[in-house]
């Protein structure tokens, strides 16, 4: 087997011990003689998983009671439109932070149903901090707040929130799992499966159930939160491998001590690269501020732009897969999950010190 280190940003890298279950039982799935892909949505097998996915995923998260979990399709991009229509009954307008590539797309796609104030806006500078919260714009009577706390192309993190009296609507899609959160204080959270959770064709989306039942009559019926809460999400098939596999992956995280191991190994993985970037005399650059950095995505950009290429093929010829930077930040980029180990991290700071002995 000739597994790589793959810090692509998503899909991404998902656990091997996940991956190897699901290959024991691809051709038979527990008593049913068949594959998970192939069996009903509705029979006892798949609801049952099903259930067991959701109730690992509360308890990981300490998701209280009145939130409910839905397990949707249409990605976090589905998202940017789905939270206008529930939730922009509450008031005039809502409040979005423009603090990246994503929530540019959020507020963009939030304009079509709703006026949205933008509280901060760090497009001009790059984006490379987060404003603090008393310098934010709010409105007092947003109907909803809506922040991206961990920008996946700039690698721009927040972990603290703004005090508002709008509940606060979070896309988690690249930081959901990877470190306790205090669920109670959002009204919202949602993301893509593809990065923290398992395989794409799966959006997680926990609401606070006094959020739902406002949704618009003419609007596309399978974005209504209560007509998907429901129908325990099955008003319509579900994207079941993905679900049944994020499953997996759950029971994988509590398996290995939560979210707060999880927290624990991804602050030493980030700090290593951090450290190295910052102690290598300009050879590498990272151009976030320090206090705004991410623990998951981790841009570094070469002095000399002319390595970049030679940087990409040997890395890639090491086994270290996916570090192209996003096209808009230039450079590396490496996406440092829940399953990318610290053995990949350290081998990519190996491999970024013996490269930049040869180059300096
Ligand atoms: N939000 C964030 C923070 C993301 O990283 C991404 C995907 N990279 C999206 C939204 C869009 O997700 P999707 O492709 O699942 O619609």
């Amino acid at each position: 087997m000739s597994r790589v280190y793959n810090f692509s940003a998503g899909p991404a890298v998902l656990p091997l011990a996940v991956l190897e279950e699901v290959q024991a039982e691809l051709l038979e799935w527990g008593h049913t003689g068949a594959s998970v892909m192939e069996v009903s949505h509705r029979g006892g097998p798949f609801m049952q998983t099903a259930a067991q996915a959701e109730q690992d995923l509360r308890d990981l998260m300490g998701i209280p009671d009145n939130y409910k979990v839905l397990f949707l399709q249409g990605g976090a991009t589905m998202q940017f439109s789905a939270i206008p229509l529930n939730l922009g009954f509450a008031g005039k307008r809502a409040d979005y932070a423009h603090t990246g590539h994503w929530s540019k797309k959020a507020i963009a796609d939030a304009k079509r149903f709703i006026d949205v104030n933008v509280v901060c806006d760090t497009s001009e500078e790059g984006y490379k901090h987060v404003p603090e919260a008393s310098s934010w714009q709010l409105s007092d009577d947003a109907a909803y707040v809506h922040i991206t706390p961990n920008e996946t192309i700039a690698g721009v993190e927040f972990d603290w929130l703004p005090e508002t009296q709008a509940p606060i609507c979070a896309d988690l899609s690249s930081t959901i799992l990877s470190r306790p959160i205090d669920v109670r204080k959002y009204g919202l959270i949602y993301a893509g499966a593809q990065k923290n959770i398992g395989p794409a064709g799966l959006t997680i989306v926990i609401v606070r159930d006094d959020l739902l039942g406002h949704f618009p009559a003419d609007a596309p019926r399978l974005l209504d939160y209560q007509v998907m809460a429901e129908s325990d999400s099955m008003n319509n098939t579900p994207p079941t491998f993905a679900w049944y596999l994020a499953g997996k992956v759950f029971a994988w995280l509590k398996a290995n001590g939560g979210v707060e191991s999880m927290a624990q190994t991804n602050q030493q993985k980030a700090s290593a690269l951090y450290d190295y970037i910052d102690n290598s005399n300009g050879f590498y650059t990272n151009p976030v501020a320090v206090d705004s950095r991410s623990w998951m995505n981790v841009p570094f950009i070469l002095a000399d732009d002319q390595l970049d290429a030679s940087f990409l093929a040997e890395s890639h010829a090491a086994g270290l897969h996916a570090l192209k930077g996003h096209r808009s930040v230039g450079g590396m980029r490496a996406s440092i999950y829940n399953a990318m180990s610290v053995d990949g991290v350290t081998a990519l700071i190996d491999f970024m010190d013996q490269f930049k002995a040869k180059h300096q």
